[in-house]
């Protein structure tokens, strides 16, 4: 039986000496996990070819580049967002001042997923670094090429008791869990999540959950359509649709389904070739089990474009299924995968009607021209966050906080908003002793008047 204890409390105790919490320690290593990234780009790059044959390209732009690019940001601002903030102090505290000091939990354990190893193990672990904490890492099993070089870059950086990793697969995972961290940040499936949640309960631990779930993405009838196909296709078919945020289904108005679908085909070819299977930059399903649970959904309402795999190699090519309704098992569950099944709607509010029959999604898309629609859908909608006239983006700025609601995650990260999860976030009162406001004690007279007035 595995077991965790030694390594946490060599945490434990290395967090007591307060070296994390000093400022110019975080930026150090910081610093030094940055230099390191540039160091291991192409090993990187090589490891997550092997792993899910990601192109260089995805590899740079979605894992090693926008975790340098969350580097540079926070070294920058780290210093000004650790500053204690005062705040205001109501006339009822005259005398004292007010501040809220960020103060890191402690020991952080990450568990991250295989569709983007090395981002989305090491962005939450900028935040908690940024924070002040120790950490420990579980990265996927079933990208174990990526995991190891993440498991030897961060060994060779620091030691086990401030950041450690830890290979392994659901008994590893479940055995990190007995532990008692100070704050957990899991990102995968809704049902593990569900486990992480429930193992957090014991101890009552902080966590953040980054889950998925079915995100819609829909064109209306005014929509820009060559830019809305060129944008959907990009974010449907980065990484193979193995992506939390990818649209997951579309929906069309009626009067352009056809004008776009056209379009939609000509953008596919114009991206991925025009035998996509044989591009040897599209990536590859992660596993036997995934290509097999994506493989039966092919035969969902009638394929439009794409439908060809190579069971072999776990490549399935872009695919557009048409002719679908919610009884088809494609809509049940998240796709996770390279095929987009087609709705059609006349009203946007059926639309509405439809979504809110689900869990709320991580991501929502609509494109749109039309300020009113804009603004009715994200009034009406709830979803963890989006873009109009876009998809994906808006999960690359540092200023835009990540993270579901409801099912599909409690909590955000990204920029500022990851060094204040990792943070908890202290209020104190600093009074004076120079003099003593009497009403608050029970013996003044009319005390309680007094209060009243105040306070009503
Ligand atoms: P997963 O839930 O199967 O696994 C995630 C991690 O949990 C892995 O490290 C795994 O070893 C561990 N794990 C698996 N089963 C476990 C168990 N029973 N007990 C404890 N730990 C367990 O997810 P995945 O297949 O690796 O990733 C795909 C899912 O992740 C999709 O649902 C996707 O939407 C979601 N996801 C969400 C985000 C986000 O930022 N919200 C990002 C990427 C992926």
């Amino acid at each position: 039986m595995e077991n965790y204890h030694s390594l946490i409390e060599k945490q434990k105790a290395f967090f007591r000496t307060d070296k994390t919490k000093n400022i110019d320690f975080r930026i150090d290593a910081l610093q030094k996990l940055r230099m390191a990234i540039i160091n291991h780009e192409k090993l990187l790059v090589e490891a997550l070819r092997i792993d899910l044959n990601k192109a260089e390209f995805e590899a740079y732009t979605a894992e090693i580049g926008f975790v340098l690019a969350e580097l540079r940001f926070t070294i920058s601002q780290l210093r000004s967002w650790a500053k204690p903030k005062k705040v205001k102090t109501p006339m009822t505290h005259i005398g004292s001042t007010s501040y809220v000091y960020s103060e890191p939990y402690g020991t952080a354990l990450i568990i991250a997923p295989w569709n983007y190893p090395f981002q989305l193990a090491i962005a939450p672990l900028i935040g908690a670094i940024a924070a002040g904490n120790c950490a420990v890492i579980k990265p996927s099993e079933l990208t174990p090429k990526t995991s190891e070089l993440l498991g030897d870059l961060l060994h060779n950086l620091f030691p086990e008791e401030y950041i450690a990793v830890v290979q392994g697969g659901v008994t590893t995972s479940q055995a990190l869990l007995n532990e008692k961290f100070d704050y957990i940040f899991f990102t995968g499936s809704v049902p593990v999540g569900k486990i992480v949640m429930e193992a957090a309960t014991k101890n009552l631990t902080p966590i953040t959950l980054e889950l998925g779930g079915k995100s819609p993405c829909i064109v209306h009838e005014d929509a820009n359509i060559k830019l809305a196909a060129k944008r959907i296709a990009w974010g449907k078919f980065t990484n193979a649709g193995q992506t939390c945020i990818a649209p997951d289904y579309l929906y069309l108005h009626k009067s352009i389904k056809d004008r776009f679908l056209k379009q939609f085909k000509e953008t596919i070819t114009e991206l991925y070739g025009e035998q996509p299977l044989h591009n040897p930059d599209f990536t590859h399903i992660v596993s036997d089990r995934h290509f097999e649970r994506l493989n039966s959904f092919l035969t969902n309402g009638d394929i439009y474009i794409g439908g060809s795999t190579n069971r072999d190699e776990l490549v399935i090519e872009p695919t557009v299924l048409t002719n679908i309704t919610w009884d088809d098992p494609v809509m049940e569950d998240e796709i996770f995968g390279p095929i987009l099944p087609v709705l059609e709607y006349d009203n946007l509010s059926d639309v509405v009607n439809e979504i809110h029959r689900n869990p709320k999604p991580l991501a929502f898309y609509i494109f749109t021209e039309d300020q009113s629609v804009q603004q009715k859908m994200l009034n009406s909608v709830s979803f963890g966050g989006g873009c109009i006239n876009d998809t994906v983006y808006h999960f690359a700025s540092p200023h835009l906080p990540f993270g579901g609601v409801g099912i599909s995650g409690i909590g955000s990260y990204h920029g500022k908003g990851s060094f204040d999860t990792f943070s908890h976030k202290k209020s104190v009162l600093k009074q004076t002793t120079r003099f003593d406001i009497p009403f608050r004690y029970p013996n003044v007279k009319d005390g309680l008047k007094k209060i009243k007035m105040f306070l009503k």
